[in-house]
């Protein structure tokens, strides 16, 4: 997860089990506020000695602090908890999108403090980083009476990214090769650098605080302008620590269908990404006069080529249209029979799914659904239920999440509490 020029040698095992149990009890503590040392003792299955060892060391670096339970423990007084410390902890999280970058300010508790967009237009590598930094410093300066103490960076791209050097290899949106992103930030500010696939993150940040959280095993399935999805499995995200995220849009599903831009035919992402979705349509509308979809491309009088969006698509599947919802039920099939498969693998107790298509799951989901159902092992098919994605695919909440997990892992942690 980690971009940082090292000369640390591999930590030993005591280093390690030390980073785990403090990151568990950290882990603990954010998700079961105000909880006593006893129960924290409990939950961890760490002695209490231990716990207090831990504890005694999160309170002196200012992550924990001690609060009064409203309940009242022994002899009527309150009982004494542990909460997080967030107070004057900050970093920044920075989602970079086709043409712009959002840079959001949050404190460890991952609330929100500043947020703004920013153009960013650069093609080649130089003019990258500098525009990057530029994009920061421009971002410190207008927020600079909430700046407090700024502990480590997070970025999230949807491009092929390597998450433990903090390099981007390439990028569908700029003309780029093998950025080193991660290292470059960090020899500029000294900080921490998090680079992750935007999916992957997006991922994690259901599983913490979305739609995914308990679940041990996810499958989160984004169908937007690009197909792809992430993998939790065990508690722990497939492809996390290497360069790929789990590229169901390039699976074949159309042998004779078109060209994909990674070299194969009729991948996927080909029939069920947004824009080819919407040229069937047009295409299918022409055929069948009564559908809305023609007067939706024809609403403003000329046709072009934005009349018609996803959006405009699903509410005309909402309000009973039937080439509109033939449309939708289709996607649904062919997506199912992908996830039929990926199910039979990982056999996951949800599946979620992040598209501006949701506005459509009442097609959407039982097409998909009856596809898992006649294609996939029974006693896996029955037990898992697709469900919407809490989160869009905007906003840094997925860098955030990032942070959050280095926090739970103790990474970041400790590095925090050596200052
Ligand atoms: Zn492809």
């Amino acid at each position: 997860m980690r971009s940082e020029v090292s000369v640390d040698i591999q930590p030993s095992h005591i280093d390690q089990i030390k980073q785990t149990n403090i990151g568990l009890v950290y882990r603990l503590i954010d998700q079961y506020e105000p909880i006593s040392r006893i129960a924290l003792s409990k939950r961890a299955q760490l002695a209490p000695a231990s716990i207090t060892k831990i504890t005694r060391e999160l309170i002196d670096a200012h992550l924990v602090k001690e609060t009064e339970f409203p309940e009242l423990g022994f002899r009527g007084r309150p009982a004494i908890g542990l909460k997080i410390d967030s107070e004057g902890w900050q970093f920044l999280c920075i989602r970079i999108n086709k043409g712009s970058l959002v840079i959001g300010l949050r404190d460890l508790s991952s609330n929100l403090v500043a947020e703004d967009e920013q153009l960013f237009s650069v093609s080649q590598n130089e003019s990258f980083l500098d525009s990057f930094a530029d994009k920061i410093d421009n971002f410190f300066l207008r927020h600079q009476s909430h700046l407090e103490r700024l502990t480590a960076i997070s970025i999230t791209i949807n491009a092929i990214v390597d998450p433990i050097n903090g390099v981007i290899h390439s990028s569908p949106d700029y003309n780029v090769k093998d950025i080193p992103l991660g290292a470059f930030l960090h020899q500029r500010t000294g900080l921490p650098i998090f680079l992750q696939h935007g999916i992957t993150a997006w991922t994690i940040a259901e599983s913490l605080y979305g739609a995914g959280k308990h679940c041990q095993n996810l499958i989160h399935l984004v169908i937007d302008d690009h197909v792809g999805a992430g993998i939790m499995t065990a508690g722990q995200i497939l492809h996390a620590g290497n360069h790929s995220v789990v590229e169901i849009g390039h699976i074949q599903i159309d042998p004779d269908g078109e060209p994909c831009y990674c070299g194969n035919i009729g991948c996927l992402e080909t029939v069920v990404g947004l824009k080819p979705i919407l040229e069937k349509a047009r295409e299918l509308a022409k055929s069948r006069p009564d559908s809305f979809i023609n007067t939706i491309i024809n609403e403003t009088g000329t046709d072009n080529i934005e009349s018609l969006t996803i959006d405009s698509l699903c509410l005309a599947a909402i309000n009973g249209d039937a080439l509109a919802s033939e449309i939708i039920h289709g996607i649904g099939e062919k997506i199912g029979r992908i996830m039929a498969i990926i199910v039979n693998i990982f056999n996951p107790e949800r599946i979620l799914i992040g598209s501006p298509l949701n506005k459509a799951q009442h097609i959407l989901y039982p097409a998909i659904q009856q596809q898992i159902a006649q294609r996939s092992l029974p006693g896996y098919s029955q037990q898992v239920d697709i469900v919407a994605a809490q989160f869009d695919n905007s906003g840094t909440l997925p860098a955030a999440a990032s942070i959050k997990q280095a926090l739970y892992s103790g990474e970041l942690l400790l590095e925090l509490m050596q200052g």
